[in-house]
């Protein structure tokens, strides 16, 4: 790998004005003085009917967080004590603890051997004591949910897909593939509502469960239709995961600019990936398969020669400006899942449960993937010579840490 010729200074990560174009739907909205909707207000059906339209599905239901639209899909697919959730260790906290709010528990599942999401192998080995799989679409890279289906039959699969707004996997728009799509609409997310989810199906059944765990009796009065849940019509389970309505109107406007910024960004990687191969860097870009795109939240970059200390190695990234996403902690090793009495201290039905802490060991996909890959902040806007100078400044640090 020959020496990058520039020193990279002062790289500033390209500032974009993400709610500039939500301002006068805010003002308008605050105008008509109703910031709440315990019905399906114009706010909450137009950010619904946007979501349906995304990924092609006919429901989508608008929740406070991704989190409890995650709670909302587990419970709506019938999670239970007896059986556990398969999980990825590679996601936000939340995609596993929601398997306790839904009065079940998580099963670890290992990763692909060259990749960042689930293994269909991994899957089909706890399949049969499982209930359902959150799948997180990790990083924007699609999972192969058709490989995941085939060998996880009968499990339900909730696609989290908060990494992966506007993705498509061969062919078909994510949050469509599995029995529900949950999206994290947190201001860090690629749509975003300051704060905010959406759980999108096509089954009636999921949708209508989905809405009596956590939305207004007024709306469920109004909609639902299925007999078993009709006496649930007066009171709900009462869990208040409704979206409030000015999170609704910004997510909309922010949902507008998707599309173009989705291509600004893949235009700025193909910038990095040129400045990478032209110093020959060992570094590969997941390869996405036919007929599918990725969402931004992030990009993760595999170092394909062995790592000493990613530590470091990420520390050093930062110090040169190279915008990266840290890595998640390790949920496996914390002590939350290591010791089922802080579990069930905190959810006491873990006690009905045959959890087990995660081992380790059993996760080594998992942990290669930890120890070799790098998530790089891919800005959307234009922004073609700050991606060069990205490009050439992650060049000099991997030098350095790969030659001492
Ligand atoms: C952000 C995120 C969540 C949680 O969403 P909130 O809206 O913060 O509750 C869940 N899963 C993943 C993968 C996320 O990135």
């Amino acid at each position: 790998m020959p020496e990058p010729t520039t020193a990279a200074v002062g790289l500033l990560f390209p500032r974009e004005d993400k709610y500039a174009t939500a301002e006068q739907a805010v003002l308008r909205q605050l105008r008509s003085g109703r910031l709440s909707d315990t019905n399906r207000g114009p706010a909450i059906r137009a950010l619904e009917e946007a979501f349906a339209d995304l990924t092609d599905t006919d429901f989508a239901l608008a929740f406070n967080s991704g989190t409890s639209a995650l709670h909302a899909a587990l419970h709506a697919t019938g999670a239970h004590p007896e059986a556990g959730i398969a999980v990825s260790p590679m996601t936000w906290i939340s995609a596993i603890t929601a398997t306790l709010h839904a009065g079940s528990f998580p099963v670890f599942c290992d990763l692909e051997p060259d990749g960042v999401n689930l293994d269909p192998t991994a899957l089909a080995a706890v399949a049969s004591s499982c209930s359902a799989a959150v799948v997180t679409h990790a990083w924007g890279i699609p999972a192969r949910m058709d490989a995941l289906a085939q060998t996880a039959e009968p499990l339900a699969l909730i696609e989290d897909a908060s990494h992966a707004h506007g993705a498509v996997y061969r062919g078909l728009p994510v949050g469509s593939l599995g029995a529900a799509g949950c999206f994290s609409l947190q201001d860090a997310k690629s749509v975003s509502g300051g704060e905010g989810g959406i759980l999108t199906t096509s089954n009636r059944g999921v949708y209508e469960r989905a809405l009596v765990l956590g939305h207004h009796p007024h709306r469920l009065q109004n909609e639902l239709t299925l007999p078993d849940l009709l006496p649930l019509a007066q009171t709900g389970a009462a869990y208040k995961f409704r979206m409030p309505v000015l999170s609704a109107v910004i997510a909309r406007e922010h949902l507008r600019t998707l599309p173009e910024r989705a291509r600004t960004a893949g235009a700025n990687l193909a910038v990095l990936t040129d400045t990478l191969a032209d110093h020959k860097a060992p570094i590969a870009v997941l390869h996405l398969s036919e007929g599918s795109r990725c969402g931004w939240y992030g990009t993760p970059l595999t170092i394909t020669e062995p790592v000493r200390d990613p530590d470091t190695l990420h520390a050093a990234a930062i110090a040169a400006g190279i915008p990266l996403r840290p890595l998640y902690d390790d949920w496996v090793c914390s002590p939350l899942f290591q010791q089922p009495g802080l579990l069930q201290r905190v959810w006491p039905h873990v006690r009905l449960t045959p959890y087990t802490p995660p081992d380790p060991d059993a996760l080594p996909n998992y942990y290669r993937a930890r120890h070799q890959t790098l998530v790089i902040k891919v800005p959307t806007v234009a922004a073609a010579d700050y991606m060069h100078a990205v490009g050439q400044a992650l060049v000099e640090v991997l030098v350095r840490h790969l030659n001492p």
